[in-house]
């Protein structure tokens, strides 16, 4: 490709308001142009990306035996109806109507889709197991589109369903796809680790994400060199206890104290002997969550326990304790309460439910009863459940995942299969998701340096960037294009910059853009018959004699 014919409209600046670096990198490359919020147009050379990055991930899927078909984006109500989703996934879903009057839906995932097809067309257990896959574009209204292509409304998704015939089927899919994206993510040539999930929305018991470290993710994982690795959502830890006072519940007056530091301030002691109590609505009514002072809330393991539920407000605790929020405690709540674990041991001080006082040496278990569970977030320095070391806590972008799903959707749907003896069964399903885009911006995020992005190779959309300094000399150029032609001729797919332009800006844009390798064909080139030859990736350089360039760049390459 000649870059005087190609569309790439690189700026010198970031875009307003961009945080990520693959945000900024991404726009000023000329890969991509934000449309409208979550709304992004791919250019030529972002889209060269992707389907690099696609051709991976249909070449391993295609290797377990997936095979690729296409739904369409838009699904009639009812589908979603039967399985309960139209209801339970809320604004995220984009709605509509045909002119009919029919509720339609753009299709965030496909699990219902796919299940009513195989409820129709899959009859018995000779035909399985089965394994579909497409590369399709999901809709999505997400709550805070941001961080460039990293979490879009609309967005590209790989994602692979199974049928088998029992759960140990289940899990040799299961198994043939943690294999299949392992190698999709090497290949990619990105970091990434697999860490226990939590099934949240899809529902199912068993699921894994697939995390690239960057600090532009969203998510947290919890890790300890023993291979322990969770998400936030659900990882556990061995708390620390502190040696507790004496019990006797006893009123003290706190005036002016409400958080747990003016408290601990006031009484002079450490959060850990405090109890935070957190009322929240549910379906079913108000309920109050408990941890200790000193650790947090972690809301996907108190939402595993009691299902939906958002804060309740300053007026709403008033109505239910009697006092303001800050004084908020279990003792004479007649609602449901959730403890977290760590109160099984210790005396603590809580809120009386009287404004300005607080009750000290309350025993939980004893002086109240409430629920105990999992209920708090990890921290890092903290000590793994499986092992002695202490937990690290790394900010990751989600880039796939994988389900077990079970029957979840089969049941609804009514997606069975008879076995040998002709009873029926419902099917059981696992689902699996790869974003395409958060795989680039995972690489840019790990890879890019000051200059620019910096390509694994296998996913760049040229392998070699060949600058031809000066196109107006024709010395230069006649190297410049037997170079260019013996590069294409070996089958490196060459960027050559013949515009006419300043060679600075070449460079520039060169290093931008963070193909593998840049040969340069400039004025020395002609005086010493060698291209100049300069790795993105480190900056190693070579020279190469100009008829032996081509190979020896082949060659180079096949080292990255
Ligand atoms: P997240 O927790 O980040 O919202 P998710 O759990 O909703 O992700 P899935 O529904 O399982 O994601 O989708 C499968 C894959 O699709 C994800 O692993 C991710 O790579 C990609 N993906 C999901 N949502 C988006 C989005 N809004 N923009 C770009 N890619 C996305
Ligand atoms: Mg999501």
């Amino acid at each position: 490709m000649r870059a005087s014919k190609l569309f790439f409209p690189t700026l010198k600046e970031d875009p307003a308001e961009a945080e990520a670096i693959s945000h900024k990198l991404m726009v000023r490359a000329g890969l991509v142009r934000q449309l409208a919020a979550g709304l992004y147009i791919y250019l030529p050379l972002g889209q060269r990306i992707l389907e690099k990055i696609c051709r991976i991930i249909r070449e391993e899927m295609n290797a377990i035996g997936a095979q690729e078909l296409s739904m369409p984006i838009m699904h009639p109500a009812e589908v979603w109806q039967q399985t309960g989703r139209y209801n339970d996934i809320g604004e995220e879903m984009f709605r509509l109507k045909d002119r009919g009057g029919r509720d339609m839906v753009l299709g965030m995932t496909h699990e219902e889709i796919v299940t009513w097809l195989a409820a129709r067309e899959i009859r018995s257990y000779r035909e399985l197991p089965q394994t579909w896959y497409q590369i399709q574009t999901k809709l999505r209204d997400e709550a805070r589109p941001k961080s460039g292509v990293l979490r879009t409304r609309e967005f590209l998704m790989k994602d692979s369903y199974s049928f088998d015939a029992n759960e140990s089927a289940l899990d040799m899919s299961y198994t043939l796809h943690v294999q299949a994206y392992k190698r999709i993510f090497e290949r990619c040539g990105i970091e990434y680790y697999m860490v226990e999930s939590d099934p949240g929305m899809m529902g199912g018991a068993t699921a894994h994400e697939f995390m690239a470290p960057s600090y532009a993710g969203e998510d947290e994982v919890a890790m300890c060199n023993c291979g322990y690795a969770a998400n936030v959502e659900l990882a556990r830890s061995v708390p620390e206890f502190p040696e507790y006072p004496e019990p006797g519940a006893e009123e003290v007056a706190t005036p002016d104290a409400r958080t747990i530091e003016e408290v601990s301030a006031f009484l002079d002691t450490g959060p850990e002997f405090m109890i935070k109590s957190l009322m929240v609505m549910t379906d079913a009514g108000p309920a109050l969550a408990m941890v200790r002072g000193d650790q947090e809330l972690q809301e996907s393991k108190l939402g595993r326990i009691i299902g939906a539920h958002r804060p309740a407000t300053p007026e709403e605790i008033k109505e239910i304790t009697g006092a303001e929020a800050g004084f908020t405690g279990p003792l004479g709540l007649d609602i449901r309460k959730i403890a977290d674990k760590c109160l099984k041991e210790g005396t603590f001080i809580i809120g009386a439910n009287k404004d300005g006082y607080h009750i000290e040496g309350v025993i939980p278990g004893k002086d109240f009863e409430a629920e105990f569970a999992d209920i708090r977030r990890v921290r890092a320095g903290e000590q793994c459940t499986c092992c002695d070391n202490k937990l690290r806590v790394e900010q990751v972008i989600e880039v796939g995942n994988i389900f077990k799903l079970g029957t979840k959707y089969s049941e609804p749907l009514n997606a069975t299969y008879l076995d040998e003896s002709g009873k029926e069964h419902p099917l059981i399903m696992g689902s699996y998701g790869i974003g395409p885009a958060r795989i680039a911006a995972a690489a840019i995020e790990q890879l890019a340096d000051e200059k620019g992005i910096v390509w694994p190779a296998a996913i760049a959309p040229f392998k070699v960037h060949l600058v031809l300094v000066q196109p107006a000399d024709n010395q230069q150029s006649a190297i410049a294009e037997k170079v260019y032609s013996q590069l294409m001729a070996n089958g490196v797919e060459t960027l050559m910059d013949d515009r006419d332009i300043s060679p600075g800006v070449k460079f520039a844009d060169a290093e931008l853009l963070g193909c593998p390798v840049r040969v340069t064909v400039g004025k020395r080139t002609v005086s010493s018959g060698q291209v100049e030859v300069q790795v993105r990736r480190g900056g190693e350089e070579h020279e190469f004699e100009i008829g032996a360039a081509a190979k020896e760049v082949a060659g180079l390459l096949d080292t990255l």
